[in-house]
């Protein structure tokens, strides 16, 4: 069982890195929705969703600890609903709803069709294909590992679904300059994208980018 002090992410990482950065964090408070385990349970579609994809321990928990806070990452680390796509509502100051945060299921380390298939043709699939309220996916890869064929897997399959998506490169932070420069070259060649953005839930790094690059898709729904 994972905890989130394995994490070992500050909880006010937004806040420490600058107030630009803290703003967009404090816009919004988060409130866990539910967890689906079948397309009939996901939520009336409304405001523009947020999906979350990626190989397990790629960093998808503590980078939604640092975009949206820690009771995100621990519901989704609670064992059981490691397997749902677990919901996050996003809320304003006013209460009202803003955009929904759908944090998918980590793959594991064989191919996505192998590994998952079972989940992924119920519900994981209809929801990626079909969710008309789908703004973007983020998908997360560890900079610190070449390129992965699942994750290259699943991008093709975005791809020919016409889904909006940007490649998060994790834990950036565990990189010199240089091999930051190197692993960002591999992985776009690998992806065939130009659009990662180098992340680090620990240091904060490029959080304010992937906010931005976020509520651009959701205004943009
Ligand atoms: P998940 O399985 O995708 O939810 O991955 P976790 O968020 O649990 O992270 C997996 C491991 O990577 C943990 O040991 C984290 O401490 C570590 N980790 C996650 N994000 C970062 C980061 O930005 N920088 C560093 N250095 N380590 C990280």
């Amino acid at each position: 069982m994972k905890s989130t002090s394995d994490t070992a992410v500050p909880r006010n990482i937004l806040g420490a890195k600058g107030k630009t950065d803290s703003e967009l964090a404090l816009q919004y408070t988060t409130q866990f929705l539910l967890s689906a385990f079948a397309a009939n349970q996901f939520p009336k579609p409304g405001v523009p969703e947020i999906a979350f994809l990626g190989r397990s321990n790629v960093g998808k928990s503590s980078l939604l600890n640092a975009l949206v806070g820690e009771r995100a990452a621990r519901v989704s680390q609670t064992p059981g609903r490691t397997r749902a796509i677990n919901f996050f509502k996003l809320v304003d100051a006013a209460e009202k709803s803003r955009m929904i945060f759908a944090d998918l299921p980590g793959y594991g380390y064989a191919k996505i069709s192998k590994s998952i298939s079972a989940e992924w043709g119920k519900f994981i699939d209809p929801y990626l294909a079909e969710r008309d309220t789908l703004a973007l996916c983020v998908c997360l890869v560890d900079s610190n590992v070449p390129p992965k064929e699942s994750d290259r897997q699943l991008m093709d399959w975005l791809r020919a679904a016409g889904r909006d998506f940007v490649v998060a490169a994790t834990k950036i932070d565990r990189l010199s300059g240089n091999e930051r420069t190197k692993s960002l070259a591999a992985l776009k060649v690998a992806f065939e994208t130009d659009e990662i953005l180098p992340v680090s839930a620990k240091t904060g790094y490029g959080l304010k980018e992937l906010w931005g690059r976020i509520e651009r898709a959701a205004k943009e729904k």
